[in-house]
């Protein structure tokens, strides 16, 4: 007995007092709360306006962002500059209506035009009937905008897979009871009214007209009851938008490894939010300025470490990205057009929202939620682990890991733009809270206490990922 517990204290000491983590604990001190809460009343302030992708405020903090890598001296990998650059449009709706001679039916009032792409003007559309009808199968329907009855709110959109096989250019959703259509037009006049930022505008995307059965009656020009499986009617349709191009950047600061420069570890956050809102400014303090002050934090960390003669014997690129909010723009862009080899790219890890305790933790707030290391590493999901014990010794939560977990967290921040293409990631994530996504995610209510603590992890764990002998093995 006494043989093998000394046997497996050997095996556990070693890595507790291993000199790396003394090293390492050495440069995790110069990560301060003061600092992270000094740099986060900066970037989730009014005058940033909410950071949305492409606005004045995105690039305020982009600005911010790289002029802290500077200062620190963290190279400019993009061709001496610290900003990768990625195409950006913003289409703002101009006139989406529906018109028969002089008279005109406006969308949100008549209609809810779903979709987000634009016609080229004015087009002659045709409309084919087929009320409940989702067999009918006489005539050509190809080209044509299918008009269905809708009975439940949950299955059009599975209806209008459906009924893709006849080739159509879009879809009436008609509501047979008013009051319904009325809820439809309260509850998502707001969203639709909203400019689309996209890479690109479509123009080819199914068109979705959301209605009910007065503006089909006046169409066919007869009673809803009395039209036809198959009968067809003509109108103009007009769904065009102000397109602007107006761009975002990604911000990325290059620290060079000393033994293996050639790998790295990726160190992610984003620091896009959503913007002004019916005038209300969404500050995003937890989402995601505390994942980007806090990348912020560890790269001034390490590169103190390396003025120290301590640098990673791996690279590592910190980069704070755009375009989350909108998609996972600003990551999809760098995974598709990357500045290092994603090939030789041997971890990323993603912070997406680390400054607050959700309802779950309240009595016990030294947590976090571990998303996606075991994923496609379980050296990583090891790693991670074994560092956490050694270290800050947090809560780890695996909730939200769950294949089953109806949030599909996994799918849902930057990090997987990396997994994607087979690199290992963990994602660092505090949870959901009454304020995501609300004007009331402001900076008062972060804990900087716990959001230290996590920052000193996922230092730990980039520290071992970068200086340890062997690279992160995919399983
Ligand atoms: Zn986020």
């Amino acid at each position: 007995m006494k043989i093998r517990i000394l046997y497996l204290m050997l095996l556990w000491v070693p890595v507790f007092l291993s000199g790396q983590d003394k090293k390492a604990a050495r440069f995790a001190k110069t990560i301060t709360q003061e600092d992270l809460r000094e740099r986060l009343t900066v970037l989730a302030s009014d005058s940033l306006e909410g950071r949305d992708t492409g606005s004045r405020g995105q690039k305020m903090a982009a600005d911010y962002i790289a002029k802290h890598f500077e200062s620190i001296g963290l190279e400019a990998p993009v061709e001496g500059s610290y900003f990768q650059k990625f195409p950006l449009v913003k289409g703002t709706w101009n006139k989406i209506y529906v018109r028969k001679g002089d008279v005109i039916k406006e969308n949100l009032t008549d209609f809810l035009y779903y979709s987000r792409s634009e016609t080229s003007g004015e087009e002659f559309i045709e409309l084919a009937f087929l009320g409940e009808n989702l067999e009918y199968n006489d005539g050509d329907l190809k080209g044509k905008y299918l008009v269905m009855t809708n009975k439940s709110w949950g299955a059009w959109d599975k209806n209008i897979e459906k009924l893709k096989r006849h080739n159509p250019a879009g879809f009436f959703i008609v509501s047979n009871d008013e009051s319904e259509f009325e809820f439809a037009l309260s509850r998502f006049q707001n969203y639709f009214s909203r400019p689309i930022i996209k890479p690109e505008i479509d123009r080819t995307g199914d068109k979705i007209i959301i209605t009910s059965t007065k503006l089909i009656s006046w169409i066919f020009e007869k009673s809803y009851t009395e039209i036809s499986e198959g009968d067809q009617a003509k109108v103009i349709f007009n769904a065009d938008m102000l397109v602007e191009n107006i761009g975002s950047e990604n911000v990325l600061g290059f620290l060079k490894g000393t033994d293996k420069p050639e790998e790295l570890v990726v160190i992610t956050s984003h620091f896009d939010h959503i913007g002004v809102s019916n005038g209300e400014i969404y500050n995003g303090a937890d989402d995601d300025g505390s994942g980007t002050v806090t990348v912020m934090e560890l790269a001034e960390a390490f590169t103190i470490a390396t003025k120290k003669k301590n640098g990673p014997k791996r690279s590592i690129l910190f980069m704070c990205v755009s375009g989350e909010e909108k998609g996972l723009l600003g990551s999809a862009y760098y995974t598709s057009n990357p500045v290092f080899p994603l090939e030789n790219t041997v971890t990323n890890l993603n912070l997406d929202m680390v400054g607050r305790v959700d309802d779950k933790h309240l009595e016990t707030p030294d947590y976090i939620y571990i998303i996606g290391p075991d994923k496609l590493s379980q050296d990583l999901h090891q790693l991670s682990e074994r560092i956490n014990e050694n270290t800050v010794n947090l809560e780890f939560d695996y909730t939200y890991n769950d294949e089953n977990d109806p949030n599909r967290f996994y799918y849902r921040s930057d990090h997987y733009n990396f997994a994607k293409n087979n690199i290992p990631i963990i994602f660092y994530f505090n949870g959901t809270h009454a304020d995501y996504h609300k004007p009331t995610d402001t900076i008062e209510k972060i804990n900087f206490e716990v959001m230290k603590k996590r920052a000193d992890l996922i230092f730990y764990t980039a520290w071992e990922i970068a200086n340890r002998e062997e690279r992160i093995k995919l399983d």
